[in-house]
């Protein structure tokens, strides 16, 4: 089974409902495993010194008339007149940037506000044609983890430096190996070209200190900047563009007008980086469930304990160990159905459950329990307080 949609109903992590074409109608599984994901990321912004804002869902229509996306996007848009005022005309965002740049103007910027990074964990809408849909890969809802970064141009390299560091640390989490492309100037581009060399120097240089190879993809940059893009190899030998810098030399903030005053007094356009360590949550998800065949690490399984009684006998037991371990975190399912224990362990197994814990009158009577986890064949029995210190020490590295 290597389907994430199969693998997401065994593990009752989401389904998709003909009533909301392209949306995921995540359950309290996938739940864990999207929160676990927030706050993971979280923790990461906090530590990097972004700033996390949230914008609006829905704005007026001159929002993406002004950043050209009502010309040349339209398709892609979600958009309606408000039936109670036929004069305001509304957009259900497709993308974060624009509005990134009204927090942004919403007081003066000095050069030594910059770099100034705003992310913003956003759920964006696109008109995806509803004959391309397919799982978490092809969604018209998609929630993305956007960051804009606004610096001084000799700032860029040092901020992609450090993307690319928490890159490395996040993919590293789940053993994947990143590979990186710099796409560079299109025949058409905005901006001198002086611009755009020092721009792909800026990135070239911040690969090179972060000692990454990286192929050139010559003339594929956007219109309006080069970028970098991490590519990953899954478990399946197939390829996929997670991670993003996208430079910005000349639309953002141009369009809309973002200033900041230069040490000389005078008013000068930053440099923007468009910036995703995974994209959108539901691509990421559903490669990760690909990836891993549903066997996901310990800290971000739903469940990441089950313990199942052997006979009635053991049942006050093995509830006694639910709780012990509840009490300090672990997320743990108690399975002390009157079922053989052999079916217990199937069904578990089907559900990717990383450690498995039975109890019978052997474990009851030395207050052990017998382990087995999802990465060994062979069961271990141990002390429940050795147990519990080995599960937690996994949550708590993270370990893949
Ligand atoms: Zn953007």
């Amino acid at each position: 089974m290597r389907d994430h949609r199969e693998i997401g109903q065994a593990l009752d992590l989401f389904s998709f409902q003909e009533i909301a074409p392209g949306a995921p109608f995540w359950h309290n599984n996938g739940m864990v495993i999207f929160k676990e994901l927030e706050k993971y990321l979280r923790e990461e912004l906090d530590k990097n010194g972004y700033q996390e804002i949230a914008t609006p869902i829905m704005v007026k229509k001159e929002v993406f008339e002004k950043s050209g996306h009502w010309e040349h996007y339209r398709e892609n848009m979600f958009y309606f007149d408000n039936p109670r005022d036929e004069k305001e005309h509304l957009i259900i965002k497709p993308m974060n940037c624009p509005e990134s740049t009204y927090v942004y103007n919403s007081t003066i910027r000095s050069y030594k506000d910059l770099p100034l990074r705003l992310a913003e964990i956003g759920r964006l809408h696109r008109n995806e044609l509803s004959g391309t849909l397919g799982g978490m890969f092809r969604v018209r809802q998609i929630t993305m983890d956007d960051a804009h970064i606004y610096a001084l141009p000799n700032q860029v390299k040092k901020e992609v430096v450090l993307f690319i560091a928490m890159l490395d640390r996040f993919y590293a989490l789940f053993g994947l190996q990143a590979s990186y492309v710099l796409a560079t100037r299109p025949e058409k581009a905005l901006g001198s070209v002086a611009d755009w060399d020092k721009a792909e120097k800026a990135l070239s240089d911040a690969l090179a200190k972060a000692r990454k190879k990286f192929t050139v993809a010559k003339g594929e940059g956007a219109f309006y900047g080069p970028k970098i893009e991490m590519h990953l190899n899954d478990s399946q030998g197939r390829d996929w563009q997670m991670g993003t810098a996208q430079l910005d030399l000349v639309m953002l903030p141009k369009q809309f007008e973002t200033y900041y005053t230069a040490e000389d007094g005078s008013k000068k356009l930053p440099w923007v980086i468009h910036r995703a360590i995974f994209g959108s949550f539901e691509r990421f998800i559903g490669m990760l469930l690909e990836h891993t065949d549903g066997k996901l690490p310990t800290w971000l399984s739903p469940i990441q304990v089950e313990i199942m009684n052997i006979s009635e006998g053991q049942m006050k037991y093995a509830g006694q160990i639910a709780k012990k371990l509840r009490k300090k975190g672990v997320r743990v399912k108690l399975n002390n159905a009157n079922e053989s224990i052999g079916k217990k362990i199937r069904e578990a197994e089907i559900r990717r459950i990383p450690y498995i814990a039975v109890v019978g009158d052997k474990e009851l009577d030395a207050g052990t329990v017998s382990v087995r986890w999802y990465k060994e064949k062979e069961n271990k029995v141990m002390p429940v307080a050795d147990f519990a210190k080995r599960v937690l020490k996994e949550i708590k590295e993270k370990a893949a």
